[in-house]
């Protein structure tokens, strides 16, 4: 990839952290941003389309994805594969839109090496009673999931200091406008 024209944002937090919903925040008030949409092989969830949250293909369209090099990065998590389409991503930078990559710790290793300019965002939850009790609450997997994602969590808050900018989502908005302001600053340092 060239020296592209928008900025690649790489974000990242434990499953029920909230960072979906800080994201939207971001996604709704600044119009130069794009979420990069992934392929998966996870089934949809309840109210998931095709194409929004997700792409969601089977085993061996994700397989002939990553032998053309049609991903940008792609990682296990939770027994599912997941992957940023590569074109799409380019084709936004190129018009100067910046692109965010919803993504887990795998996929941020990856884009950290091969893009080192990429811009890196981990969202920490108040404290871990609360993640605990939003991914219970929030009734979308087993407790097998559960506990599978919670595990996950405790390894991936370890990286956390690898990133360049840790938001607390404390609250959604506020958490949103520090996002927001950070991404500002380094657009008017940068002109
Ligand atoms: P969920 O199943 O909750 O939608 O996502 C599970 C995890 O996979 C989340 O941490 C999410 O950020 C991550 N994820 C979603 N899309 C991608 C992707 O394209 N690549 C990587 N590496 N992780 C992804």
């Amino acid at each position: 990839m060239s020296k592209s024209k928008g900025l690649l944002i790489v974000y990242a937090g434990a499953s029920g952290v909230g960072k979906g919903t800080v994201l939207k925040k971001v996604l709704e008030a600044d119009k130069n941003m794009r979420l990069s949409v992934s392929a998966t092989t996870r089934k949809p969830r309840c109210g998931e389309q095709n194409g929004r949250e997700y792409y969601f293909i089977s085993e061996s369209e994700f397989e002939k994805l990553k032998e053309n090099e049609g991903l940008l990065e792609y990682a296990t998590y939770c027994n599912n594969n997941y992957g940023t389409p590569k074109k799409p991503v380019y084709d936004m930078l190129e018009k100067g839109l910046d692109v965010v990559l919803e993504i887990e710790i795998n996929g941020f290793l990856q884009i950290k090496d091969k893009y080192p300019e990429c811009i890196t965002i981990f969202i920490l939850p108040p404290s871990w009673e609360i993640l605990e009790k939003r991914l219970k609450g929030r009734g979308t997997e087993s407790d097998e999931e559960i506990k599978a994602r919670l595990d996950r969590a405790k390894e991936e808050m370890e990286f956390a200091n690898k990133f360049n900018y840790k938001i607390l989502n404390d609250d959604a908005d506020r958490a949103a406008n520090e996002i927001l302001s950070i991404i500002n600053n380094i657009k008017n340092n940068n002109k």
